[in-house]
C-alpha cells in the first residue's frame, strides 16, 4: 500500500467513527492528514461520498492552497471543498491531522456566544491539552463562508497554539492534533465540553456567569 492509501485507510477509519456519532451527517464534514512539510502535502478526503462508506482509495493530496496536486495517481480526484481551510491550519499550527465534522453542540455554541466560548473548571479540558482548574480556555468563532481564503485568514487572525480548534458558525468545528488519533481525542473532549456548555446555560445564567 502506498504512502497515500495508508492515510486513505487511516481517513476512512476515522470518518467511519465520527459518522457513527452523528457528526458527518450526508456527505458533510472532512478529515486530514500531512504528508509532507516542504512544499505542504496533505491527504484529504474526496468530495461528495458518505463518510460511514469511505474507502482507501478515497483520499486525494492537495497542497497548500487546497487544490489536487498533479503528482499523485489520481489528480483528477476532487477533495473537499474545505481543503483549503485544512491547508491552512496543517502550515498555521504544525499539526499532523485535521478534523472538521459538523456536530450540533459547538454550533449551537456559537450561536449563543458568537465573539468565542468560554470555558473553565471541567475536568475534560483535559482531554483538549488544558488544565481542570483556572484555566480559561476560549474556543474562537469564525464567520462562515465559501471562500476559503477568507475563513483561513479568520481563523490566523484568531490562533492560539494552546487552543487546537476553531468553531465556523452555523456550520462545524476544526480540531487538530499531532495526529488523528490525538485529534480525534481533543475533539471527542471538545464536544462534551460544548454541549455542557450549552446544556447548563441557564444554570450559569442564574449564577451571573456569562
Ligand atoms: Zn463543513
Amino acid at each position: 500500500m502506498s504512502v497515500l492509501e495508508l492515510a486513505g485507510r487511516a481517513l476512512a477509519e476515522e470518518s467511519a467513527r465520527f459518522a457513527g456519532l452523528g457528526w458527518m451527517r450526508g456527505t458533510s464534514g472532512n478529515l486530514s492528514v500531512v504528508l509532507g512539510r516542504d512544499p505542504l502535502r496533505v491527504a484529504v478526503t474526496v468530495s461528495g461520498r458518505d463518510k460511514g462508506e469511505l474507502t482507501s482509495d478515497d483520499v486525494v493530496l492537495v497542497g497548500e492552497d487546497g487544490l489536487a496536486v498533479a503528482d499523485q495517481p489520481h489528480p483528477d480526484k476532487v477533495p473537499s471543498a474545505e481543503a483549503g481551510l485544512h491547508a491552512r491550519i496543517a502550515a498555521v499550527s504544525g499539526a499532523g491531522a485535521v478534523i472538521h465534522v459538523h456536530a450540533l453542540a459547538p454550533v449551537v455554541a456559537a450561536e449563543h456566544w458568537p465573539d468565542g466560548v468560554e470555558l473553565r473548571d471541567l475536568e475534560m479540558l483535559k482531554g483538549f491539552g488544558r488544565a481542570a482548574h483556572d484555566d480559561l480556555v476560549t474556543i474562537p468563532v469564525i464567520a462562515n463562508g465559501q471562500d476559503m481564503r477568507v475563513l483561513g485568514d479568520a481563523f490566523e487572525a484568531g490562533f492560539r497554539a494552546d487552543t487546537p480548534a476553531v468553531i465556523v458558525a452555523r456550520h462545524g468545528i476544526y480540531v487538530w492534533g499531532d495526529d488523528l488519533r490525538h485529534a480525534r481525542h481533543r475533539l471527542e473532549c471538545l464536544e462534551w465540553l460544548l454541549r455542557f456548555r450549552v446544556e447548563t446555560r441557564l444554570v450559569g445564567e442564574e449564577r451571573g456567569v456569562r
